[in-house]
């Protein structure tokens, strides 16, 4: 393996990336070296994710390119990993004759290996049984974001919820929670390192349970980190609104680095089809949390995902989601149009909501959302927030950071910024983001 070259695209949420850089960590200790253009690299590696549609054809298209790419250098390796290997298994081998190794998320620890066994036997294969990796191998000894400013940790994988559209339970397993002790030294490191931000990363990560320690909980978890020494910021994504306890909204606003944002998926508006989708909670139960957590912070932000054309869903149950959303006035929103995933207990439902029909709900949900985040974005005008400097904007011409409840800032200011966390005065309110300025000299930064 040594002196090969390797290339990762992921597609997915934020526990895919967390897997791309551990198979990243585990092909570079192997001897194997990153590059970021597929046609130098000797290993080409696929991680998908199959809880949208969206995401699974965007990998079958950028697999059909990779084909032509073998047929040009037959020793490539093709390596696809991530929830749709784990629930194509052995088809995607027959499916697609340029693939030479299939594997779950259980096995991205081994990926040297597989890759090893596939170069010296010629042999191509599916791993995908969900015995192999311990909680322990979901260590991550990478930083994500390549500055060394922010970092994720998952505390724990998998999912008990088989909330009926959603495949999560069948292709990571049932909730494996990471030893405590195991978890504290990694994120020790990590802030030692240097990094300030750390976001906690799981299915259903506030089902937080040490193995490694009776009775110790996820708001246990984010009181035993928060004391870490250098670190400023502790987020954790994402939670399921059944496990929302008491003791964890008292965490809001009683631990320093805890940031004022949930992301707290609702998912639909109506208890009719939350019932149907398997959620556990009816509306009434997620408002009342979302009150509670407003009583501890009132400025806390709230995000959420929400699934519209839901087998079943009435306009009636849509409008319910509408009211929902006027109630709750949520930051920003992830929102989708149904689409049946295979192995799941809704793909058996009727698709009752015609697809123009679904499409014509997203754009009137969406619609509303954008006045909603538009109007939240503009009352913070005029105020000065905390901005933590994560390099330049988009378009180079200014810094571009984060508040602690997770909105974008764009904003102008000396140079030497990056890294710091700063006040930021907020001039516009945008849709998507703020624009700002920092009022701080060279000096005053220390810059
Ligand atoms: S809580 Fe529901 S939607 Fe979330 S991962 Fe578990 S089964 Fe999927």
């Amino acid at each position: 393996m040594q002196g090969l070259s390797f290339y990762i695209e992921t597609f997915g949420c934020q526990m895919n990336e967390q897997d791309s850089l551990r198979a990243g960590y585990h092909l570079a200790q192997a001897g194997c070296r990153r590059v970021f253009s597929p046609a130098e690299a000797d290993i080409l590696l696929v991680n998908t994710c199959s809880i949208r549609r969206k995401a699974e054809e965007k990998a079958y298209s950028l697999l059909g390119r990779f084909r032509a790419l073998k047929r040009k250098r037959p020793g490539v390796v093709i390596a696809v990993g991530g929830c749709v290997a784990q629930q194509e298994g052995q088809g995607l081998l027959e499916r697609m004759p340029q693939v030479d190794v299939v594997f779950g998320p259980h096995h991205v620890s081994e990926i040297d290996q597989l890759v090893k066994r596939c170069r010296v036997d010629g042999e191509r294969f599916a791993a995908v049984s969900q015995i192999t990796d311990s909680v322990e191998d979901l260590e991550c000894p990478g930083i994500s974001d390549g500055k060394g400013l922010k970092a994720y940790v998952t505390i724990m994988e998998g999912c008990d919820n088989f909330c009926s559209y959603c495949v999560v339970p069948f292709v990571r397993g049932r909730e494996r929670s990471r030893p405590y002790r195991s978890l504290l030294k990694e994120a020790r490191r990590l802030t030692e390192d240097g990094v300030k931000e750390l976001t906690l990363l799981g299915q259903n990560v506030n089902a937080y349970r040490a193995p490694d320690r009776k009775g110790f909980r996820f708001p246990d978890l984010l009181a035993a980190l928060s004391a870490l020494p250098g670190l400023q910021r502790l987020r954790f994504t994402t939670s399921h609104p059944k496990d929302l306890s008491e003791a964890l909204i008292d965490c809001f606003g009683s631990l320093g680095p805890l940031c004022e944002h949930i992301h707290l998926p609702l998912q639909s508006g109506s208890d009719s089809v939350l019932a149907e989708m398997n959620r556990g909670y009816t509306r009434s139960e997620y408002l009342e949390k979302i009150s509670a957590l407003r009583d501890r912070v009132p400025d806390v932000a709230v995000t959420s995902d929400m699934i519209v054309g839901f087998p079943g869903e009435r306009p009636e149950d849509f409008e319910d989601t509408l009211r929902a959303m006027r109630s709750v006035r949520f930051d920003s929103l992830y929102s989708f149009r149904f689409s049946p995933r295979p192995s799941t207990r809704a793909a058996a439902l009727e698709d009752t909501v015609p697809e123009e029909e679904k499409l014509r709900r997203l754009h009137v949900l969406q619609d509303l959302q954008k006045q909603i985040s538009l109007e939240k974005n503009k009352a913070l005008e005029g105020k000065t927030l905390e901005v933590l400097v994560e390099g330049v904007s988009r378009d180079g011409g200014q810094w571009m950071g984060r508040t602690r409840t997770h909105r974008i800032v764009n904003f102008s200011g000396p140079e030497g910024l990056a890294g710091r966390l700063l006040p930021v005065t907020i001039e516009e309110g945008c849709q998507n983001s703020l624009r700002g300025r920092c009022f701080l000299t060279r000096d005053d930064t220390g810059g």
